[in-house]
């Protein structure tokens, strides 16, 4: 037996990679029309384990006529809510039963620790396709006594408002998250009867291709739901640009997230979107040291900074400093790296070799800037794309690494003296995504949250997403809000009706 060879991932798993990979239209499968690929690599070692068309206003063209298609069908626009609410909890149930391989396929495509992708990649996706499902049959207008005092008095008049799918949806998502970003949008679109067109990452295009398969399994209609996989500025702009969608539901940086807001508009299309962060983390001076400094840990490191609302800037109380940056710093040393597959790895490779020198960029430029480096400072001495998790010190306000979202495992660590200080500080940002604070003291915590310009503020955790609860960002990190209520709104037109009686 050959240890070292021995496949880490099932039979499932290997027999999916081995599929062709094509793009899902109208409920065929497709290649590229002038059969172009990309491949797709395994962050863990930098090598090519899949190809996937290489798409671009073509095929997107033909997604969005099957979604429109779909979308007028009355197999799909007549479809009962209870309906779809019915076809959602046999996707999640699909989603669940094949929990294992879509974790395998995350972690070998993204490069993240496959029991934190079964755990909470996949367990929010089927949680979110059941929590989305519960909507399908709640969707609801209001009744109105219309004023109207213009109309003779005897008039008698009637009004009501109803909520109708905004119709063809474009959904752009990033690598961090693949699967996940992909529910996120397919779910509501499909409680509230829209058709989808997902363009996923070029960098992490597998699993939203496994899910096409499952969605094809639960008996959706052809066209409802289609997935193209191409380059951003090719396919995703396509889609971003395309006047035949009603909207476009964009997840990833604010650069491009204006790109495509601005393409929006032109066609009046609507649109969510979810951007970037550069998220504080505030430790007040009553904390439980250790308690703060795992927490501080977990909020830059878990996806190995990976993540929109990381909590990528940490700003201490002066009396605690020392003692909360030391043990972060101690957490982020022991950290295990290696391959997501790999089920003793605690911090996986970044999504590639471009993010990594980027990543490595901003700390060089920390470094030169004067900031000092507690922990880690650079790549790992190992293959693939794996920095070390960094603790920066020293640092002033103005500096890149303090004001850019780097989106790697990289922390900057500072102290403060009072909370008007930190307030103002927490938000000397162009982003607003996500803040945590950290203290027992109920009055501090009270009066600082409504001061923080921020779409969640998170109390004793950071980064907890749940179902139920609107996640967006304020300023510069979005428009709109997903999950929760607030996405069947993202996905809904009101319309108001207003009834003559007399
Ligand atoms: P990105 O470059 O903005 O890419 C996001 C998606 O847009 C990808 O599918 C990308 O295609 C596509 N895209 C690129 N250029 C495009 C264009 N001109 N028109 C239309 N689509 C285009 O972001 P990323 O590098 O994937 O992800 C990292 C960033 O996303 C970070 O800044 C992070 O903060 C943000 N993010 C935010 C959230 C949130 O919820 N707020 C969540 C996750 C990530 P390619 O596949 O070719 O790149
Ligand atoms: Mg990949």
């Amino acid at each position: 037996m050959h240890h070292r060879s021995e496949p880490l991932f099932s039979a499932m798993t290997a027999a999916f990679l081995d599929r062709s990979k094509r793009n899902f239209i109208g409920g065929q499968w497709l290649s590229a029309q002038d059969g172009s690929t990309i491949g797709v690599v395994d962050p863990a070692t930098g090598q090519t384990i899949a190809r996937v068309p290489d798409s671009g206003s073509a095929e997107i063209d033909l997604a969005v006529q099957a979604a429109r298609r779909a979308f007028e069908h009355p197999s799909w626009r007549r479809a009962k809510s209870s309906e779809r609410e019915r076809l959602l909890l046999k996707l999640a149930d699909l989603v669940e039963q094949h929990g294992r391989e879509l974790a395998e396929i995350e972690a070998l495509d993204n490069g993240k620790p496959v029991e934190v992708a079964h755990a909470v990649d996949v367990g929010m996706c089927v949680s979110g396709l059941r929590y989305m499902a519960g909507w399908a049959t709640k969707i609801e207008g209001s009744t109105l006594d219309p004023g109207l005092p213009y109309m003779p008095p005897e008039g008698e008049f009637f009004a009501f408002t109803r909520k109708q799918p905004v119709g063809v949806v474009g959904a752009i998502i990033p690598w961090n998250f693949p699967l996940m970003m992909a529910i996120w949008k397919i779910a509501p679109a499909l409680a509230t009867g829209c058709t989808v067109v997902l363009k996923p990452a070029e960098d992490t295009p597998l699993s939203a291709l496994r899910l096409a398969e499952l969605i094809e399994m639960a008996g959706y209609p052809a066209g409802v739901v289609n997935v193209v996989t191409g380059y951003g500025h090719k396919a995703g702009a396509a889609l971003a640009a395309h006047p035949g969608i009603d909207k476009v539901a964009f997840t990833g940086s604010t650069e491009v997230g204006k790109r495509v807001g601005h393409a929006a508009l032109d066609n009046m299309t609507r649109m969510s979107l979810e951007l970037g962060g550069k998220s504080p983390v505030i430790v007040l001076e009553d904390v439980d040291v250790s308690r703060a400094a795992a927490g501080a840990a977990n909020a830059i490191f878990f996806n190995q900074g990976q993540v929109c609302s990381a909590g990528s800037r940490l700003f201490i109380h002066e009396r605690v400093f020392d003692r909360v940056v030391e043990g972060v710093a101690n957490i982020a040393s022991q950290m295990k790296l290696g391959p997501g597959l790999d089920s003793s790895t605690q911090l996986g490779p970044l999504i590639s070799g471009k993010q990594a020198d980027r990543v490595c960029r901003y700390i060089e430029s920390g470094v030169e800037e004067g900031a000092r480096v507690l922990t880690g400072g650079g790549r790992a001495d190992r293959p693939g794309f794996f920095v070390a998790p960094t603790v920066l010190v020293d640092t002033s306000d103005s500096m890149r690494v303090v004001r850019e979202e780097i989106f790697g495992p990289v922390l900057v660590a500072m102290p403060f003296s009072d909370v008007d200080e930190v307030a103002r500080r927490a938000n000397d940002t162009p982003y607003g995504l996500g803040a945590s604070i950290w203290s027992n003291d109920l009055r501090a915590v009270h009066r600082l949250i409504p001061r923080i310009q921020a779409g969640t503020v998170w109390v004793n955790c950071h980064s907890l997403i749940d179902n139920a609860l609107p996640f967006g960002g304020f300023k510069q990190s979005g428009i709109g809000r997903e999950l929760g209520r607030a996405a069947i709104d993202l996905y809904t037109e009101s319309q108001s009706v207003l009834i003559d009686l007399s």
